[in-house]
């Protein structure tokens, strides 16, 4: 069994968008394909919260979807305690009991016609782990592990706020005692004052489970708070992958950089910073070499023509040709 519990490898996304094949013929357009994840590649230990970072069509979603099987990948691969991802087998029907999802939307994600005790009970049901009084215990058990109330079982889900209605999202995800869990922006769409106490649930679910987390967000200041190790995604690809503290106290990427200097500054550090600059760039039609280089400070001539592979820069992996050359310091 390898120290990893998942291993992303090469993986890749192309979404066919061509118009009908009658209307091409007819206008002369040619297949047209969105690069939404392109050549992706990371490791989540045991225990670990790796979050992805990425300005909103950077392919984070996308990459949350694919690792838990939702959709088919394009190309490469993705295990889960060695057991392949997409691949229909007697050990992935296993697996599946063991990873979970959280959505963004609470209120979305919840079958408003059901009562909030047979949403969570359904997981237990499907697996077959309970049944009968063991499993309304074990309801009961899920609602006061998320903070709620064993009575809230009889009620619907429009009787929730929506920091209570994630916590149900939470305790449905622990039904079948997952040991991997994809949150895709859990509290995005949380007032700003609920979303700390989410987090936090999720901090100490994880230390009594010892839940191993994936944790996508556009918010630099939640993944600062959650992640041990942070990638960040830019137009479909991972640009960096670091630990969180390196990551904050010394980006190596000019487009991780740009992200920071984005964060209001609540320390008062005084330090210079630059806007961000530009929109990302068209997945359909995606620059060539370096995919940053129109929004970049440091790009040059092989920037354009030359895509910059990942390479290891003390303990951070890094795609950039600046570095790389030791062009990305100021001068002395
Ligand atoms: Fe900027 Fe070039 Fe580095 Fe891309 S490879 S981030 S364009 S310096």
């Amino acid at each position: 069994m390898s120290e990893a519990l998942v291993e992303v490898s090469d993986l890749t996304k192309r979404f066919d968008v061509s118009s009908a094949w009658l209307e091409r013929r007819l206008d002369g357009g040619s297949r047209q394909f969105v690069h939404a994840v392109s050549d992706v590649t990371f490791q989540i230990a045991r225990g670990e919260t790796f979050a992805l970072v990425g300005e909103s069509g950077s392919g984070k979603s996308t990459i949350a979807r694919m690792v838990v099987g939702l959709i088919p990948a394009t190309s490469g691969t993705v295990e889960i305690d060695d057991v392949a991802v997409g691949r229909n087998s007697r050990a992935l029907r296993a697996l599946r009991r063991r990873m979970q999802m959280i959505f963004q939307d609470p209120y979305a994600s919840l079958n408003p016609r059901m009562r909030v005790g047979r949403i969570i009970a359904e997981p237990i049901r499907a697996f077959g782990l309970l049944s009968g009084r063991a499993r309304r215990e074990r309801v009961v058990e899920l609602l006061e592990g998320v903070g709620l109330h064993a009575d809230d079982r009889e009620k619907f889900p429009h009787q929730f706020s929506g920091g209570q209605r994630q916590r149900i999202c939470i305790a449905r995800a622990l039904a079948s005692n997952p040991s991997f869990l994809v949150c895709d922006e859990p509290t995005s769409a949380l007032d700003v004052s609920v979303q700390a106490q989410i987090l936090n649930l999720m901090k100490d679910l994880q230390d009594q489970l010892g839940l191993t987390y994936l944790f996508i967000s556009h918010n630099l200041a939640v993944v600062r708070h959650m992640a041990d190790r942070i990638g960040v995604l830019y137009l479909g690809r991972l640009v960096e992958v670091a630990p969180t503290a390196d990551l904050f106290s010394a980006p190596r990427h000019p487009y991780t950089r740009l992200l920071l200097d984005a964060v209001p500054d609540v320390e008062m550090s005084g330090r210079p910073r630059a806007a961000v600059t530009g929109e990302i760039a068209n997945p359909l039609d995606p620059p060539p070499g370096c995919a940053f280089h129109p929004r970049c400070p440091l790009a040059n001539e092989r920037c354009r023509r030359e895509r910059p592979l990942p390479f290891a820069a003390g303990g951070t992996l890094v795609a950039c040709h600046a570095v790389e050359e030791g062009r990305d310091q100021p001068a002395p």
